[in-house]
């Protein structure tokens, strides 16, 4: 008999970043998780408490006001090189918004004040003049299926990717990135950045399970994934699409 599968979900500074649902993300995932019978337990960490890696499978990490993505921002550096060893290693993880722009090299806050970021992706931000609210939807360079992705944004910076850093995609609705270049988020290894609340993985539940399967074959269970029924999800997911532009 093999290994009983089972995962533990690390959820970053639920505190500070966690803004408009975001935590739905992570009960999406444990509740994706549970209906395959795979049970997971979710970490929470603070600034400054103590995190054992090695029981890590992967990272949840959402949005938050300027005033408290300063709060976290020099922790988040200070926890960098043993997060990003892991990230280079294949450990998933997702990031909202604020937490995507602190994946970047650079956040310039709204009041013109630079915060770090940790530079696991080539990316910078820059503060923008007026907020990029509403729908998005996404046309993702991610193999799954739909290739769309949909959420909501609400953000006054601007991010623009370098070269090392590949987009998740390209907005058909909404600002994305920085309203400019038409890319929305970032992926690099199994890490996926972008400005999509909503909660996002409750309405693309193909995004939560692959995720949930880079999840687990970084634990080392590689059998696929088995597909579950997401007819309310998918009905959700195509409110959105239905917002586009024609
Ligand atoms: N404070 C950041 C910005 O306004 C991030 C906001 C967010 O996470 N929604 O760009």
């Amino acid at each position: 008999m093999g290994k009983e599968r089972r995962l533990n979900i690390l959820h970053l500074y639920p505190e500070q970043m966690n803004l408009y649902g975001d935590r739905g993300n992570v009960l999406a995932l444990s509740q994706r998780a549970r209906w395959r019978e795979i049970p997971s337990a979710i970490v929470t960490r603070e600034v400054g408490e103590p995190i054992d890696w090695d029981m890590v499978d992967l990272v949840f990490m959402g949005g938050g006001e300027d005033t408290h993505q300063s709060l976290i921002a020099a922790d988040f550096v200070e926890m960098a090189p043993e997060l990003v060893a892991r990230l280079q290693d294949g450990m998933p993880m997702l990031a909202i918004c604020g937490a995507f722009q602190l994946l970047g090299r650079s956040y310039q806050a709204a009041d013109g004040r630079e915060l770090p970021g940790i530079g696991f992706l080539d990316a910078y931000t820059k503060a923008g003049t007026k907020r990029a609210i509403g729908d998005v939807v996404v046309q993702t360079t991610l193999d799954i299926k739909p290739r769309t992705l949909v959420g909501f944004e609400n953000h006054g910076g601007r991010t623009y990717l370098g070269a090392a850093t590949q987009r998740l995609g390209v907005v058909q609705l909404g600002q994305g990135n920085n309203g400019v270049d038409q890319s929305e988020g970032a992926v690099q290894d199994h890490v996926i950045g972008t400005y999509l609340h909503g909660s996002l993985l409750p309405k693309n539940p193909h995004l939560a399970d692959l995720l949930l399967s880079w999840a687990l074959a970084y634990r080392g269970f590689d059998d696929l994934l088995e597909p579950l029924p997401s007819h309310e999800e998918m009905a959700a997911h195509q409110v959105v699409l239905a917002r586009r532009r024609n």
